[in-house]
């Protein structure tokens, strides 16, 4: 029996995207092993979205030359966001690779996959299920649109199908996943929206959440934000990245809408969608951002109060807008302060804002153990840790918050299991 091993790394479209490859090679006979020495398939699921992200595919790539010089009967495989249509030039710089194929796809050796068979036979309570790949965005930073292509959204039917059988096998949370997802369905004939497909899935026995993620400013409707608000099993999560306060950064970032209009949805959905927890992405150090332009970006994480922010530091990805027309001219120590900054601010706002959950009960979709406790999270996306001797393992359970941090709450279950 041939053993498989599959390293990740990346967004949560490149983990879901392994959990179906690994499904499908199960299929196919393959098993699953721990390590890439007792594999005979390995598969690299690459990352280029930070160079530090690159560098670590590179550094993996080096590592297994050895292996596989040690061991010549070893398939090794790439995939993910660094297989272009440069795979010639890849070849001469990764000879010892044997096969690559583009991200979503599945190994051209292997005989293509049957819808379906590529799902895992024990998915995780929660799930990710990709509902449209690729960006047609060509935001000024971003690599993304380069190598994962123009949009393809997947078929209302197809999406549905997937989440039952999905359910059916034990998940019981999907969080459907795209570079943009609110822009899904538009290449579709019949041209469905984010919404249509939520009141689809929103109507599936024994699915208890639905979340999605990533929205963008410029494409999330009205009638989206009204479903959230009106769909019983939709989360009341939504992460929205702004990256900056500035509308000149904003405009050399080519995000396609300013400060004000990100306000105003803002204010929309917190005024439709009661509890909503947000999250937001931040990008400091963009080439010409003033320290004004900065404190404009901290000004509104500060007035906005999100649950979270994710921060990064710029850096130039060659072959984008930003590395062709811009010089990366903040230097690396002002960009880490900047980063720093928001960090500090952010950790004080998340530990205020988890703080008011202190002594409330929460409804809490157990998803794993992790240092001896129960781990889950709560319908907003809370982390939440717990003791049990049960096993609580894919229930939703209510816990009552005795401990609060910015990352974190820990409790104790206030009542039996509900669902
Ligand atoms: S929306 Fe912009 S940042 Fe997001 S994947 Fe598309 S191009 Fe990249």
């Amino acid at each position: 029996m041939a053993n498989y091993y599959i390293w990740t790394i990346g967004c949560q479209m490149n983990k879901a995207e392994s959990e179906r490859l690994g499904g499908y090679l199960e299929q196919l006979g393959y098993q699953p092993t721990a390590t890439a020495e007792a594999a005979d398939l390995v598969v690299l699921n690459s990352c280029v979205v930070r160079q530090s992200a690159e560098n670590r595919v590179v550094n993996k790539l080096d590592a297994l030359k050895s292996l596989k010089g040690l061991r010549p009967n070893l398939t090794l495989a790439l995939t993910g966001c660094l297989v272009n249509s440069e795979v010639d030039q890849l070849s001469k710089s990764f000879p010892h690779v044997d096969y690559f194929f583009k991200p979503g796809d599945y190994p051209q050796w292997l005989e293509k996959p049957e819808s379906g068979k590529t799902l895992p036979q024990h998915p995780s309570p929660n799930t990710f299920v990709p509902i449209i790949q690729g960006c047609d965005n060509f935001c000024s930073y971003c690599i993304v649109p380069y190598r994962r292509g123009r949009e393809r959204s997947r078929p209302v039917e197809e999406i549905v199908g997937e989440v039952g059988e999905l359910v059916h096998r034990g998940a019981k949370e999907v969080t459907l996943l795209g570079q943009n997802v609110d822009s899904y369905g538009h290449d579709l004939p019949s041209k469905p929206d984010l919404a249509d497909l939520l009141y689809e899935l929103n109507m599936l026995d024994g699915l208890a959440r639905i979340r999605f993620l990533t929205n963008h400013p410029k494409d999330m409707s009205s009638k989206l934000i009204e479903a959230i608000a009106k769909l019983d099993k939709v989360c009341e999560q939504i992460s929205l990245p702004v990256q900056s306060g500035n509308n000149d950064i904003l405009r050399a970032m080519r995000r396609g809408y300013t400060v004000e209009h990100y306000h105003q949805l803002i204010a929309e959905i917190r005024s439709k969608i009661a509890g909503v927890a947000l999250s937001t992405d931040v990008i400091v150090g963009f080439p010409s951002e003033s320290d004004q332009q900065f404190q404009q970006t901290v000004s509104l994480l500060s007035e906005l109060r999100f649950d979270t922010v994710h921060v990064a530091a710029y850096s130039p990805r060659p072959g984008t807008i930003a590395a062709r027309e811009y010089e990366d001219n903040i230097p690396p120590t002002e960009k880490k302060e900047r980063l720093d900054r928001i960090e500090q601010l952010q950790e004080s706002i998340a530990g205020e804002i988890n703080a008011q959950l202190l002594g409330k009960t929460v409804e809490v979709l157990v998803e794993g153990r992790k240092k001896g406790k129960w781990q889950g999270r709560t319908r907003t996306g809370k982390l939440v840790f717990f003791n049990s001797n049960s096993n609580c393992l894919g229930e939703i359970v209510k816990i009552k918050i005795e401990k609060t941090s910015p990352w974190a709450l820990q409790g104790k279950v206030n009542a039996s299991s509900i669902n």
